[in-house]
């Protein structure tokens, strides 16, 4: 196949490109570098059957030549970009999904689309379920990542409806691994770059809410199973062992026989208290589920950022 990824620069999109590339397709990587990095794009470049555009979605453009797939993980995705970039998000979900729509209908592409756990805001049912509405506050802090996602999973069933578009919706989980951005302000990176400076981890409110954290390459193989599959309508990809983020500080220490301690810190606003999805319908549609335990993905992540240091 010949795959266009957009957000091919960032940390989920780097890992995906890099899988198609070892599977024998051509992958054509399109990324304005806003938050991902060229040091993502030099690691593929280095791998035959990659190209590179710099562009940024939100403007129409063109790939010349066929393209089976359009893969779309173009948006900043780390609570804290939703402040300074908020706009820049609401347009990437809106005109810069449509672009790559239009995209996919013009070449007779199939469209995988990487959506987010944050459709289901802070949910008052858990585990969420794909048929799960979810509760999310439309003029808070966070609603330019919840609700851009949420207006580009309507644009993109609309687009299935209107033209037919064969179009595949992942619900991504709290995803980490290596090449994450370390300042990007997540919870894995804050609290393994502070645990090994000997730095206080900062713990947001009193730690007690919970997260599911998936390995990158248990996404990944998700996500590539998602894209060759025949199901339309959102399928949740993440892992569903659940800890408190206070359990993931004390881990993180042990793991890297850090001395730090503890910090709490104020809790950003709408900071959903739970999260963990039922993966059911991955399991059935998609024989899927993670494989990497959090121990292994941990360490591997630990050892990307000693590498770093
Ligand atoms: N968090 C924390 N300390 C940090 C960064 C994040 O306690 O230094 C908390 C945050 O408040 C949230 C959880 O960790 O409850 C996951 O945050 P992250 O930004 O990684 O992802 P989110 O799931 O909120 O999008």
């Amino acid at each position: 196949m010949r795959i266009v990824v957009a957000g091919a620069a960032g940390f989920i999109g780097c890992h995906l490109s890099k899988r198609y590339l070892d599977d024998g397709h051509q992958v054509v990587g399109v990324d304005n570098l806003v938050t991902g990095s060229q040091a993502n794009v030099d690691w593929l470049a280095s791998l035959s059957g990659f190209t590179f555009v710099k562009h940024n979605v939100t403007r129409r453009f063109k790939i010349d030549g066929p393209v089976d797939l359009v893969c779309d993980l173009a948006c900043p995705a780390s609570p804290v970009d939703f402040g300074p970039l908020a706009i820049q998000i609401l347009r990437v979900c809106s005109e810069g999904v449509l672009n790559l729509l239009e995209l996919a209908r013009a070449k007779n592409a199939r469209f995988l689309h990487t959506s987010t756990s944050e459709v289901y805001g802070d949910p008052e049912v858990h585990p969420q379920r794909e048929d799960y509405w979810g509760h999310v506050n439309p003029i808070g802090a966070r609603s330019v990542y919840d609700e851009g996602k949420r207006y580009a999973e309507a644009l993109i069933m609309a687009y299935h409806r209107k033209w037919g578009l064969p179009v595949r919706l992942a619900r991504i989980f709290n995803t980490y691994g290596p090449r994450m951005r370390l300042d990007d302000g997540r919870v894995v990176t804050n609290f393994i770059r502070q645990a090994l400076a000997g730095k206080p981890l900062t713990l947001y409110g009193d730690g007690s809410q919970t997260r599911s954290f998936c390995y990158v390459d248990d996404q990944v193989e998700g996500q590539v199973r998602l894209g060759a599959c025949d199901y339309v309508g959102p399928i949740n990809i993440g892992n569903p062992e659940e800890i408190t983020v206070r359990q993931l500080a004390q881990e993180i220490i042990a793991l890297t026989g850090s001395a730090s301690r503890i910090v709490e810190k104020p809790m950003p606003p709408d900071d959903p208290k739970i999260r963990r999805p039922d993966i059911a319908l991955a399991q059935k549609i998609l024989g899927w589920q993670p494989r990497v335990s959090r121990q292994d993905g941990l360490r591997k992540t630990i050892d990307y950022c000693m590498q770093l240091k």
